[in-house]
């Protein structure tokens, strides 16, 4: 019994430290799971535009092919933040006599997948290879994250694109700046 207890108690002990390291790394856009254990999107019109989203749709009927890219900001500022997208998209709907085909083209990231969303997966790295003599560093995203904040550069918001110009180096073996940065999945068996 007390060793039950005492296993309980190590998990909680667990639990909660995980959960804080998570939460070091949480930025506006990005929650923690209802298991604790993964960061994870915000879906709603406020998270997305929190995470520099670019929302795309496309109607589908041949005589309308209406293009809507999405204002999330004044979607937020008319108090409609706390929607899904797909209420969104529903609002957006045209009046043709055979109804709306409206639907998501895409969404996607102008500035790069924020580096936060890497830490939901595991054994996930980042590259980053200097643009001169081409030396590559293998560094989990966490690291990064750690680094550019620590320089004052930036934060899980900032996105993998942006990595060339956030991580100013000097390279420690040519002793050039300029960077380039590439996310390398794990491979599968
Ligand atoms: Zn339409
Ligand atoms: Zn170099």
């Amino acid at each position: 019994m007390g060793h039950n207890i005492s296993h309980r108690k190590q998990e909680e002990i667990e639990r909660s430290r995980r959960v804080a390291e998570l939460t070091s790394y949480l930025v506006p856009g990005w929650r923690i799971d209802a298991t604790h254990t993964r960061i994870v999107p915000v879906e709603t019109v406020l998270g997305a535009h929190h995470r520099g989203q670019l929302v795309l749709l496309r109607c589908r009927r041949t005589d309308c092919r209406r293009r809507v890219e999405i204002d999330l900001r004044s979607a937020v500022q008319a108090g409609f933040g706390d929607r899904p997208i797909a209420w969104l998209v529903q609002s957006l709907r045209c009046q043709h006599w055979n109804g709306c085909q409206l639907e998501e083209a895409s969404c996607t990231y102008p500035r790069g997948v924020p580096l936060v969303a890497y830490l939901q997966h595991d054994d996930v790295l980042v590259a980053i290879t200097c643009a001169h003599c081409r030396t590559r560093w293998l560094l989990p995203p966490r690291r990064i994250i750690a680094g550019l904040k620590a320089a004052g550069r930036g934060d899980g918001a900032s996105g993998i694109l942006e990595m060339g110009t956030k991580i100013r180096g000097p390279c420690r073996r040519c002793h050039r700046s300029g960077f380039e940065a590439e996310v390398i999945w794990p491979k599968r068996p």
